[in-house]
């Protein structure tokens, strides 16, 4: 996981949400539309069916009236000779009995007679001429057999808005007269201006199809448009021709205005007679006002919820992306240098050789310091920080060019140089170097700092890059560059195939070669440097071949320490020293102690006490002349257990010494905890004395030297080559040498001839 697929992830869900939010934001608005909408929709079905019932009882009202007049035609058609008197007769009872303004009877030649209010008058002989023009009209239209009612008109005599209905009246087929009958709009009136109108929320009018008024509401909200209802505010200029189309048509029209800042829904419905309708208009929000508020209030809600979630999400969102970096910068970098870890080097480096595919590719280099750790010791852990922080600041100058830096544990600095070439990389490295030794004067002493650095070269053979295989490499240049003191650059030796053979003639031939006799004992002498007197001598396992050729331990004691073929190794090397011991004894010659190398996975075994104790008593060679080296590798383990063991080899008798000291991870600190009878001091410290004439392994050696005369722990300097180391050791304090020059490792049979031949 890196930074990018963090935001990247973040990304998609953030978009996710953001999705999801749109929706729900885009569905709250639709819904709440919707709702209004289907609201809008109730009312005007609401409006509409209202209306449907008003102007059904208008028809009905008029077809009453029609009716009442039809069934007086039959009165008159039935008498047979109607003379003025018995006509005037006959009107003024039917208009005693009903509600019309007028009642009127004309015959085909347009000459009638009319009962009118006022006391019910009878009027004769009454030309039609003289009568209204909508009653002439309706005259005109029923003697042509057609009942007809008549547009409104002002009466003369009541001074009231009426129209006349028309009856025509027949003898046999022949129109012989028609009926005409003047009613007010009172019963109109009534009906649309009844309390109960839509809920008393609205109000309906009566207008002709040309917009004017024929009955105007009492309860009117819009006080203004008197005249005609195509105006202000009704409609504008746009909606005006629709009106006006669908309104000439006969067709229902329905729409909203809005007036003194309210909303008004209304509808225009024929009545089905003359081309009058009705125009019905309701306050939908009045009407409809918690629903309109809860609607409002859910769709506020839902967008402010939203907007809440996406605020959230924002700050969320912040949120896990800083606390992802900083996981992140926790997981991938080194929390004292602030460069990366191995971890994050690792997977960039492979990251990088796996692009490149022609053509040399890259290298890792691996910079260390000899002696780190008592750097911790001699100046304190602070002032050791500090310093692992300079030389994180020198690398991160060469970041510029294109290398990866990281830092594993102590001073294991991790390099990776975008670059092939031996002397490019020999060049930069050596600055490197050069500027890190600068830095010593910020210990404040003349302790002058010692890098080294091994490197790799990832040749591009097409194949997948190996890095795991590279950063194991680097490091056996590493070891090789810590040994070797002339050159503080070591190139890994890319000569892997002749390894392999030797590695593969090693593991076949091992078990066989033991068999065989073919591992044979070589001593060291171990000298007292107070009295320069041989005073032991450590087992050094040759392994010499069938064709004389020797195969030196560095070649196969790794290996054997990896397949756990030491274990018999080194047991059949403690069993040549007891046999070596014994044909001492047996010889009458004074035996001298003998070293013998264990390795880790023989310390740790079960009966590994048992049966050194059973090759003792087999050999019968007192323990006290048997000392046992020990790897300063097995102190990085459990200490308690380490020293659990041996203290139990020491109750035996064994002698206890921890070999190559200097080359791990123990500082002056661990060996005061460590129960052992000897140190020997790794040749490491002399050869870079020796080198560089550095004080700083004197420094140390007498440091390490001292402490241990403290703990009454013996000395063995290793590695003594020359006249000069013997003096100096000497000088430091040390108790004992060993060293070529002394002596080289010789056959047990030449260390005979040259030391033990007393007799
Ligand atoms: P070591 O136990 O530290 O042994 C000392 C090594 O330093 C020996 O290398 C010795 O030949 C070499 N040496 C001694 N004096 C000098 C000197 O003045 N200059 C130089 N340059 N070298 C010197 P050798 O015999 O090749 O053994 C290498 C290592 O192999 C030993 O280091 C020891 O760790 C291991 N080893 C040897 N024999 C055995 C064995 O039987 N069992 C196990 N487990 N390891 C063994
Ligand atoms: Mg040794
Ligand atoms: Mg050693």
């Amino acid at each position: 996981m890196n930074e990018n697929r963090i935001r990247r992830r973040l990304r998609v869900t953030v978009l996710f949400i953001v999705g999801v939010a749109i929706i729900l934001l885009i569905g709250s608005v639709a819904g709440g539309t919707y709702l209004s909408n289907m609201l809008q929709q109730l009312t005007y079905d609401g409006i509409q069916s209202e209306v449907d019932e008003y102007a059904v009882r208008i028809q009905d009202q008029i077809n009453t009236e029609l009716q009442i007049l039809n069934t007086f035609s039959t009165v008159f058609e039935e008498s047979e000779d109607l003379d003025d008197e018995t006509l005037g007769q006959k009107l003024k009872k039917a208009k005693l009995h009903n509600q019309f303004t007028m009642l009127a009877y004309f015959d085909a030649s347009k000459n009638g007679t009319v009962a009118i209010n006022q006391g019910i008058k009878i009027l004769h002989n009454v030309p039609l001429m003289s009568m209204p023009d909508e009653v002439q009209t309706v005259v005109e239209e029923s003697l042509k057999g057609r009942e007809t009612v008549s547009w409104l008109f002002k009466s003369k005599d009541s001074k009231e808005t009426v129209f006349a209905y028309g009856i025509p009246v027949m003898r046999g087929n022949n129109v012989e007269g028609v009926l005409v009958a003047n009613d007010d709009m009172k019963a109109f009136s009534d009906m649309l201006d009844g309390d109960w109108i839509l809920q008393d929320s609205g109000y309906i009018h009566m207008v002709s199809s040309n917009g004017e008024y024929l009955i105007r509401s009492d309860r009117s909200v819009v006080t203004e448009a008197e005249e005609s209802i195509f105006v202000q505010p009704y409609f504008d200029k746009e909606e005006l021709v629709d009106v006006q189309t669908a309104l000439a048509a006969g067709e229902n029209y329905s729409f909203s205005f809005s007036y003194e800042g309210e909303t008004y829904q209304a509808i225009l419905r024929p009545v089905g007679i003359n081309n009058w309708y009705l125009f019905c208009i309701s306050n939908l929000q009045e009407n409809n006002v918690f629903v309109y508020h809860m609607i409002r209030m859910i769709t506020i809600l839902f967008v402010s919820v939203i907007i809440l979630i996406l605020l959230i999400l924002g700050v969320g969102y912040r949120q896990i992306y800083v606390t992802g970096k900083e996981l992140l910068s926790v997981a991938y970098h080194d929390q004292l240098t602030g460069i990366s870890n191995l971890i994050y080097f690792r997977r960039e480096v492979f990251n990088r050789l796996k692009i490149k595919n022609s053509g040399s590719s890259g290298s890792i280099a691996i910079l260390n310091l000899h002696n780190f750790k008592y750097i911790n010791d001699l100046f304190g852990k602070e002032k050791a920080d500090q310093l692992l922080c300079h030389i994180a600041e020198i690398l991160k100058e060469y970041l510029k060019e294109g290398c990866l830096i990281c830092r594993d544990t102590a001073d294991y600095f991790y390099i990776f140089m975008p670059e092939s070439d031996k002397e490019i990389l020999r060049n930069k490295l050596q600055k490197i170097i050069d500027d890190v030794i600068q830095i010593s004067k910020h210990l404040g002493s003349n302790y002058r700092l010692s890098p080294y650095c091994g490197v790799i070269i990832a040749e591009d053979e097409g194949q997948e890059v190996d890095v795991e295989y590279l950063l194991t490499h680097v490091m056996f240049a590493l070891e090789t560059a810590r040994e070797n003191f002339a050159d503080s650059i070591y190139f890994y030796d890319v000569g892997v195939s002749s390894q392999n053979k030797m590695i593969n003639y090693i593991e076949s031939h091992m078990h066989q070669a033991l068999e065989d006799g073919e591992f044979h004992l070589y001593l060291q002498p171990k000298v007292n440097l107070r009295t320069d007197t041989l005073a032991g001598a450590e087992a050094l396992v040759r392994w010499i071949k069938k064709d004389g050729e020797m195969i030196y331990p560095s070649d196969f004691i790794p290996l054997f320490e990896k397949n756990g073929f030491c274990i018999r190794l080194d047991m059949h090397m403690v069993e040549l020293v007891c046999q070596q011991i014994r044909e001492w004894l047996d010889e009458g010659i004074d035996p001298i102690p003998i070293s013998v190398n264990q390795s880790k996975l023989l310390f740790y075994e079960a009966d590994y006490i048992e049966n050194l104790s059973l090759l003792m008593d087999v050999y019968r060679v007192p323990p006290q002349l048997i000392t046992l080296e020990i790897l300063e590798g097995l102190v990085v383990e459990n200490i308690e257990e380490l020293n659990e063991k041996i203290t139990r080899l020491k109750e035996k008798g064994f002698k206890i010494s921890m070999d190559d000291f200097g080359t791990g991870y123990s500082s002056l600190n661990t060996l005061g905890k460590l129960k052992i009878d000897e140190l020997k001091l790794d040749r490491g410290f002399l050869m870079e004395i020796t080198k560089d004439e550095s004080e700083n392994s004197k420094l140390i050696m007498e440091q390490v030297i001292q402490l241990s005369k403290s703990l009454q722990i013996s000395t063995v300097v290793e590695g003594v080559e020359t006249e000069e180391n013997n003096d100096m050791i000497k000088k430091l304090g040390s108790d004992y040498g060993q060293g070529y020059f002394y002596s080289r490792p010789v056959s047990a049979s030449e260390f005979n001839e040259k030391y033990m031949n007393k007799s």
